[in-house]
């Protein structure tokens, strides 16, 4: 998972770039890199496991001079890529899951091609993409044909003489937003990096779209490929800002509406507290809260001076260990009371369980009753997100430990209206050692978010997703772009949309 950040302006970008690309702190923990462009390519990359973008960074500054920039900060790979290439120089910045990367690097190693950025894994992601770029007739062409042949997303940040190309692979898994103001225009993830950046949103990019923003303006180099739309779902319960909207919706408010959703359900509970695990179980929590007409209050807050999240860094003991450190109790608010916990998600339960729950319980909680804003994670995401193996699921656990063994069709189990899913709710219930325990349904969160089904991904829940995502060797492009139809795309971008300053 990664943030990235770009700003074109008539002056010097190099002080929004800082604030703009630090606004991407909560999407990454390992390294932090921004490039700017004036006379030349000026690049810095840090390793931020063990401190903040800022500290890191603030040195640079400095030295950083120039009118276009892009930043990035990420939880694997060491970006952003500085690469000469037949095009002339550029950088590049992905936020990126390429599940056939090995396939794809062995087919350039084949032609001759070598990597130079070999970090944990064995080649950087993004030099990998850069290099698939730079394969092409030119540089639009180069990022069209390296989406047609990677399976997994991409949205990606490229800057070069010509000005910032951003872009969104066909499916648009990860966002990427433009941004004006008097003078400058900005690219990111998120569009909580804008307001105090003096930005306002100009235009979400669509799925399948390139565009090309300098000093001129913004041009449109290919239009969205329209139907195959599969934005990530989680960036709404989980892993967004609740500041930030995506495709014009939202964060805090979708957070708010799954409480909603959430309270309408639970008819048959009487509590004192209603609280959410911080960060963001609040905004779960306060739409429960509202509805419900309880009281909103925190039994535990976060220790934020210092602590990342807990989800991002790559090693289960610092994951566990911030898990543990940065949650600390309220015992005046917990002793004695029967306590609503609303959380986004439960991916193993082990964190929930020994550092919330636990901690509830030993400041002596009456009753404990957990509210999950998702449906149960049955697969692990395979496009956007840090992928965790498929057995440490709780909901897998939960199978295994009914059924005995692992089972290939988990329909049942995802069918909130089946005896199995009840089954499995209660040994989750169970294992937490809650008082009980219930799930936001996919039709309940797919409402809170508002968009059509179809244009969400709901991998991580239901295991469907369009076969051309599946990507079992070459894409099938066909089957979300039909010839017809990638012809009028092509020939629309002849005639490109201009937006000027
Ligand atoms: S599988 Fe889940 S985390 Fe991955 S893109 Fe889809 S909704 Fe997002």
């Amino acid at each position: 998972m990664s943030g990235i950040f770009g700003v074109v302006s008539k002056e010097d970008c190099s002080e929004v770039l800082f604030y703009g690309t630090d606004y991407h702190s909560h999407l990454g923990t390992e390294y932090g890199g921004m490039a700017v462009l004036g006379t030349e390519f000026k690049r810095h990359i840090h390793d931020l496991s063990q401190s903040q973008f800022k500290s890191k960074f603030c040195t640079d500054l400095g030295s950083m001079r120039g009118n276009k920039g892009i930043g990035v900060i990420s939880s694997y790979e060491e970006q952003p890529i500085y690469l000469y290439s037949r095009f002339g120089p550029y950088c590049l910045a992905t936020n990126a899951i390429v599940q056939n990367e090995e396939e794809l690097a062995a087919g350039l190693l084949k032609k001759g091609i070598s990597f130079s950025e070999v970090s944990r894994k064995a080649v950087n992601t993004t030099e990998l993409i850069a290099k698939l770029i730079s394969m092409g007739d030119d540089l639009v062409d180069g990022i069209e044909k390296m989406f047609d042949a990677i399976v997994g997303s991409c949205s990606l940040l490229l800057l070069s003489r010509g000005g910032i190309y951003a872009a969104r692979d066909r499916f648009g898994y990860s966002p990427l937003i433009v941004g004006k103001k008097p003078g400058a225009w900005a690219v990111t993830s998120e569009t909580s990096a804008f307001y105090n950046t003096g930005f306002e949103t100009f235009k979400y990019i669509e799925p399948g779209e390139i565009v090309l923003i300098n000093e001129d303006g913004i041009v449109q180099r290919r239009g969205g490929a329209g139907k195959a739309h599969q934005v990530c779902t989680f960036l709404w319960v989980y892993s967004g800002f609740p500041a930030s909207d995506y495709e014009g919706i939202n964060t805090e408010v979708v957070r708010e509406k799954c409480g909603r959703f959430l309270a309408r359900r639970d008819r048959d509970i009487t509590v004192d507290v209603v609280s959410g695990v911080p960060d963001s179980g609040v905004g779960h929590g306060l739409g429960y809260a509202m509805e419900s007409g309880k009281p909103f209050r925190r039994p535990l807050v976060k220790y934020t001076p210092g602590y990342g999240r807990s989800y991002t860094p790559p090693s289960q003991h610092t994951r566990d260990l911030v898990a543990r450190m940065k949650l600390i109790p309220i015992k005046e608010v917990i002793a004695g009371n029967s306590i609503v916990l609303c959380e986004d998600s439960i991916v193993r339960g082990t964190q929930l369980k020994n550092f919330a729950i636990k901690k509830l319980w030993d400041c002596g909680a009456r009753e404990i009753h957990v509210r999950l804003a998702c449906p149960p994670l049955m697969f692990p995401c395979r496009f956007s997100f840090s992928t965790r193996s498929i057995d440490e699921l709780a909901a897998r656990r939960a199978i295994r430990g009914l059924e005995g063994h692992d089972l290939q069709d988990v329909s049942a189990y995802t069918d909130d209206r089946a005896p199995e899913y009840a089954r499995m709710v209660e040994w989750i219930a169970r294992d937490l050692g809650v008082t009980t325990l219930r799930y936001q349904t996919v039709d309940d969160m797919v409402a809170a978010i508002g968009l059509p089904r179809e244009k969400l991904c709901l991998y991580c829940w239901t295991g469907w997703c369009p076969r051309a995502c599946r990507g079992k060797g070459a894409i099938d492009i066909q089957e979300v772009e039909k010839p017809a139809a990638r012809k009028a795309r092509l020939e629309a971008a002849a005639q490109p949309k201009l937006w000027q300053s």
